[in-house]
């Protein structure tokens, strides 16, 4: 029998069901289909599609050490199915599903047309640990609230021996159409992303390498120091998480199983703690599968009425990283020249844009989008609308944190500053985080000048507090006496 293994966010070869499945059954066609003309707003991302240009290039690799060979296409999966099944004569189509709402209609529209065409189609959950839908209140709704759906989740928890990568791939050495990997055209001709890729090492080996160092070095001090923007102690695997490189069973699993060798109570806290962030990444994915509109609308519906103040002039600076507040451009920097940007640092310049600023969440969503490697349309959306106040288990509007306060509680040593902030480097440890209020010589002896070489604050944060605050009062209060 002959079959296609459709890929999509699962590049890897270990842990993977579809894979495996298709491999069992004879001769397979592993094939990446790139869609270049899709109108679909939350396509790949530019940032994204230089990670998966990079990703593909190691996974043809393995592909060739299994004795295999990995094919790519140009155009819709729909159309280029059914010429498929036809040109390869295939009896069967399998694939790890997604969870995207696109990608979900486009599945489910797919196995349409594949079994009128009499092929069959079989698909597997390997993206999360829980397929959408599954963890419930005990009246079978959807949890709002994260804590009890960790407490449910927790219950249902089980790592399973992850599947070994197969022996050997049997693939055919030609198919109909076939395009290079270069002609997919996922990298920009423009060469910004060149330093971006320095930072990282892309595909499946990269992802163990990371998993391991991790385990190594990090985990032990993970529940005291992850919130620390200089610490180090993260597990940096959201990428590869994205991009399926590496499953959530198999940091599950691994984790388990350390924690069983009997490991110290700080370590199994630390355990305990990163298996909470990988039960958020599911309470994401849970919200989108319920809520599909929320990567554009707010969860709760009484937010569109809001009055964001959209300013293009600011959104420049911010994107930039030229607001004047030392941590929010520290950490927008660390986005232009890495791709990622430490989880704590995300929530401060998603405060900063949405409650100093002003500016509506969904300008922030769009543009880490377009920026991050771990760009998640979940977990994106779910960090942007909880920081904004909007989400499911949101901080309040309330609460909007101050940049200062924040860069000196997790950058006491401004060590995270003067890594991305070369201009300020010469201020000492206590001066850097609010330059603005350092007297003329301090700077001057520093070789600054505010204005020219760093930016006055482009807003006085406590003036922009209480406009917020003023501003959703206002708004409440519309919204109370329109009742
Ligand atoms: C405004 C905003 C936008 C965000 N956008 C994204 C995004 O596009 N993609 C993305 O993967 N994460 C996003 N996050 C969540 C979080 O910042 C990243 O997952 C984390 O920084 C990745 O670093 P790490 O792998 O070292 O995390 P670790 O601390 O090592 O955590 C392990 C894994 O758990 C998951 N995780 C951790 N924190 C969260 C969280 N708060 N919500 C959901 N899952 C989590 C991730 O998959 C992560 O890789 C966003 C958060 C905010 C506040």
């Amino acid at each position: 029998m002959k079959s296609i293994y459709w890929i999509r966010n699962d590049l890897r070869l270990a842990d993977n069901p579809a894979l495996v499945a298709a491999v069992r059954s004879g001769e397979t066609i592993p094939i990446y289909i790139h869609d270049p003309k899709t109108t679909y707003k939350w396509r790949a991302g530019a940032a994204s599609k230089v990670w998966l240009h990079h990703s593909l290039k190691a996974l043809e690799l393995s592909y060739e050490n299994k004795g295999g060979k990995l094919f790519f296409r140009k155009g819709d999966p729909l159309k280029l199915f059914p010429e498929l099944v036809r040109s390869e004569d295939i009896q069967a189509v399998y694939w790890n599903k997604s969870y995207e709402p696109e990608s979900q209609r486009i599945e489910n529209e797919l196995e349409k047309i594949l079994s009128e065409m009499g092929v069959r189609v079989r698909s597997y959950s390997s993206y999360l640990f829980f397929e959408p839908g599954t963890v419930l209140t005990k009246q079978q709704t959807p949890y709002k609230v994260f804590t009890p759906f960790y407490n449910t989740a927790l219950k249902q928890l089980e790592a399973k021996p992850p599947l070994p990568p197969p022996v050997k791939i049997d693939t055919p050495e030609t198919i109909h159409g076939a395009v290079q990997l270069d002609e997919l055209e996922l990298l920009p001709s423009y060469l910004w992303w060149k330093k971006l890729v320095d930072h990282w090492n892309f595909g499946e080996n990269a992802a163990g390498k990371m998993l391991d160092e991790f385990l190594d070095a990090k985990i032990i001090r993970y529940s005291t120091e992850r919130d620390f923007l200089a610490s180090h102690t993260t597990s940096k695997l959201s990428p590869y998480l994205h991009h399926g490189e590496i499953s959530p069973n198999q940091l599950l699993w691994t984790i388990q199983q350390q924690a069983n060798s009997g490991v110290s109570v700080e370590a199994r806290n630390s355990s305990d703690a990163f298996i909470r962030q990988l039960i958020w990444r599911e309470f994401a994915y849970s919200l989108l599968f319920y809520h599909p509109q929320t990567p554009d609308e707010p969860l709760h519906a009484q937010f569109s009425s809001f009055p964001w103040q959209d300013n293009d002039s600011l959104f420049v600076k911010w994107k930039n990283g030229e607001t004047g507040y030392p941590v929010v451009d520290t950490a927008m920097r660390e986005l232009w020249e890495t791709g990622s940007m430490h989880n704590r640092a995300r929530m401060i310049v998603a405060s900063f844009l949405t409650k100093d600023l002003l500016i509506p969440w969904q300008r922030g969503a769009e543009w880490f989008w377009d920026t991050l490697f771990d760009a998640d349309l979940a977990n994106n959306t779910f960090g942007w609308q909880w920081t904004a106040g909007c989400g499911a288990d949101a901080s309040p509007y309330y609460r909007i944190f101050n940049p200062e306060t924040q860069s000196r509680k997790f950058d006491n040593l401004a060590e995270y500053l003067k890594k991305w902030l070369p201009e300020l480097r010469k201020l000492d440890h206590k001066a850097i985080h609010a330059p603005w209020k350092i007297s003329s010589s301090q700077l001057e002896n520093a070789g600054i000048k505010l204005g020219k070489e760093y930016p006055y604050p482009i807003v006085d944060h406590s003036q922009a507090r209480e406009k917020a605050l003023q501003l959703y009062q206002l708004w409440k209060f519309g919204l109370s006496s329109a009742d």
